[in-house]
């Protein structure tokens, strides 16, 4: 099981240089190892091997300074980038579609560069991550990796900020756990999420305030003239703001997500068809409908690492059946309590749609002490 970390880096001045000109020289040799290849192809319909590009390049290394300063495995990444470009549209070539050909990268456009070998080039020492050519750069690591790292990615994002990120072999899944308890697991409208046990996760407060700073941010942004030195200074701050939240909402996801695989054996949610959702005008419930594919994902791998299972079952009706009888029983938004009209149940509409998911989960299983 492969699964990835991404973590902050703060680089000194003289190291965002380094980075800087790491980049450059990998986004250069992407274009002149994609010039190479088309030429090839072009000229003689020969397709030119990975083999041979890196057989150029550790000749090219001893001539070039720039190719020579950057660390060897990381170059040959880039080759691979390419290759992997290129079979990829060949594979398109053959299944008949008309693909655009391998593109040359421009300036701002090569974002991220590979160290490709488990440990080779790259370590983690405390609070920082040593690397081949580069230095010791301060690693703000907020979680702590669980298995074996791979391969070591540093990407610059549009505002500047720097990264690594780890792919981290977890080992073989283990074997799936013949489920005994199971929990639906209902988005909400009062809160981020409810369980069908009772128990609620609120979106948090100040993620909200966030969203509606970046809600502001954005309008200032599009009263500003495209292109001038204040629309090109906002823009970003939009950016920054993004990642703040896109960050912060991740965190939220894990912790959340980590505390449903802890409820039960069985997984249940509701797939959601996030185009035909209605626009609504709850900004919190707004967010959580966008981030319900990625706590999904979160649940699923977390819960695979621990033999444990998650499912996924139609959402139509979820709020409007009953769970007590199963008749439909029509509510707007704005109903919060659902009452039923034949057996007489009577709660909270989320906690009626999580136990209604549940149900759906454990049809054709033969599951225990459900919760
Ligand atoms: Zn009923």
């Amino acid at each position: 099981m492969r699964s990835a970390y991404k973590f902050r880096l703060y680089p000194t001045k003289d190291q965002i240089k380094k980075l800087g000109d790491t980049l450059e020289t990998c986004r250069q040799l992407y274009n002149d190892a994609l010039a190479a290849k088309k030429e090839a192809w072009e000229d003689d319909r020969y397709n030119l091997t990975y083999y041979e590009m890196a057989h150029q390049l550790s000749a090219n290394r001893k001539k070039n300074q720039a190719l020579g300063a950057v660390y060897a495995h990381v170059l040959q990444d880039v080759l691979r980038r390419v290759d992997k470009a290129f079979q990829n549209f060949f594979r398109r070539v053959k299944n008949g579609e008309k693909p655009g050909y391998p593109r040359f990268k421009g300036r701002g456009w090569y974002k991220s560069f590979t160290y490709p070998d488990a440990g080779i080039g790259y370590k983690i020492e405390g609070s920082k991550l040593i690397l081949s050519g580069i230095g010791a750069i301060r690693i703000f690591k907020h979680r702590e990796i669980e298995g074996k790292i791979k391969t070591c990615t540093i990407k610059r994002d549009s505002t500047g900020a720097w990264y690594a990120i780890f792919s981290v072999d977890t080992g073989e899944e283990p074997p799936r756990v013949e489920p005994r308890t199971a929990v639906g697991v209902d988005v909400g409208l009062k809160h981020a999420v409810t369980l069908s046990t009772g128990e609620t996760f609120s979106y948090p407060r100040y993620l909200v305030q966030m969203e509606k700073k970046l809600a502001a941010a954005q309008r200032r942004l599009s009263r500003k003239i495209k292109g001038s030195k204040n629309w090109i200074k906002q823009k970003l701050k939009v950016a920054r703001i993004h990642r703040k939240i896109r960050n912060l909402r991740d965190e939220f996801l894990h912790q959340i997500s980590k505390k449903i695989v802890d409820k039960a054996d069985l997984i249940v949610f509701e797939n959601l068809n996030i185009k035909g959702m209605v626009k609504n005008h709850n900004l919190a419930k707004h967010i959580m409908d966008h981030s319900w594919g990625r706590l999904i994902q979160y649940t699923t791998y977390k819960a695979a690492r621990v033999g444990k299972s998650v499912e996924l079952v139609d959402s139509r009706y979820t709020s409007q059946r009953c769970s007590g009888c199963g008749i439909i029983v029509p509510k707007t938004l704005k109903d919060r309590v659902h009452e039923c009209p034949r057996c007489g149940l009577r709660l909270d509409r989320d906690l009626n749609a999580a136990l209604n998911i549940l149900t759906l989960g454990l049809r054709g299983r033969a599951c225990g002490d459900t919760g």
